[in-house]
């Protein structure tokens, strides 16, 4: 087929996925390959041999994406506590914030990106595999109120595992409270572009992350609901290879764009300049 680039990870022998030493570097998930940080950062986090997007730091990202030295963040100290006393919480959340050097799972604020002025948000992998508590709830909602007040547009970039279970119920509170704010947002006429990483799945993807006036997904990214196995012992049926990646959804219509991350700023710009009224080229 010409004309649609289709991510084909290429299968090589493997001895040792998803080493890392902190510090140091780490191998590629998908083929082995191991890759020093100046290695892995000199091609934002792309491995060189099979085109898998490694996880970034939210910090990484929005450097990458962002005008130098634009970013200014807001609501940065929020931090969740254990509300209903779930065991061994606290300590989960001392070592996310270790893994991380985050207090939480989303880092939101103003930028200007090829000197058009966006809200961001950008979530974190490495913070309890991004799932979605309160704060992030709160500063999801937060972040498209400021993009009401400042009239401009608005991007998020999801990376999630869904809803976080150790706040149960007050977690999922958070895809109704985010979905009815974005409608607010999207009442006013203003755009939200949402970004889809590797992997973004549960509460986060069926509420905000799906919620967008564009929806973008880097290669090879899982994006679903739940898993292949429990919608299998749900519906009773053999559910398509590659259902949940993001070349499958793209040709499904459930996406609008799969773009390379070096693309990914470049991308971004030119909807800004599309959405105001610029020409394209
Ligand atoms: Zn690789």
């Amino acid at each position: 087929m010409f004309g649609k680039k289709k991510y084909i990870p290429i299968k090589v022998p493997v001895e040792s996925r998803n080493d890392t030493i902190p510090g140091l570097g780490q191998s590629c998930p998908e083929c082995g390959k191991w890759y020093t940080l100046e290695e892995l950062s000199g091609n934002y986090g792309v491995c060189l041999r099979c085109n898998w997007h490694l996880a970034l730091s939210a910090r990484q990202r929005i450097e990458m994406l962002c005008d130098p030295q634009s970013f200014e963040e807001f609501n940065a100290s929020m931090a969740a506590g254990n509300r209903l006393n779930f065991p061994g919480y606290e300590q989960k959340l001392d070592q996310a914030r270790e893994d991380s050097g985050l207090p939480e799972a989303i880092v939101t604020g103003r930028a200007t990106l090829g000197g058009y002025q966006v809200v961001l948000g950008v979530m974190d992998s490495h913070f309890m595999m991004g799932s979605m508590g309160v704060v992030v709830g709160e500063k999801v909602c937060r972040a498209v109120e400021e993009a009401i007040e400042d009239e401009c547009p608005l991007i998020i970039c999801s990376c999630s595992g869904g809803a976080r279970m150790q706040e149960g119920i007050f977690s999922l509170m958070q895809m109704a409270k985010t979905a009815a704010v974005l409608e607010r947002f999207h009442q006013k006429g203003y755009l939200y572009i949402s970004v889809l990483t590797n992997p973004t799945t549960g509460g986060v993807l069926a509420s905000f992350a799906s919620l967008a006036d564009i929806i973008i997904s880097e290669p090879g990214a899982l994006l679903g609901f739940t898993g292949p196995r429990v919608i299998k012992q749900t519906i009773g049926e053999r559910l398509p290879e590659n259902f949940q990646q993001a070349g499958f959804l793209l040709d499904h219509g459930m996406l609008d764009l799969v773009v390379e991350r070096n693309r990914l700023r470049e991308q971004l710009i030119l909807l800004l300049k599309l959405h105001q009224g610029g020409e394209a080229w």
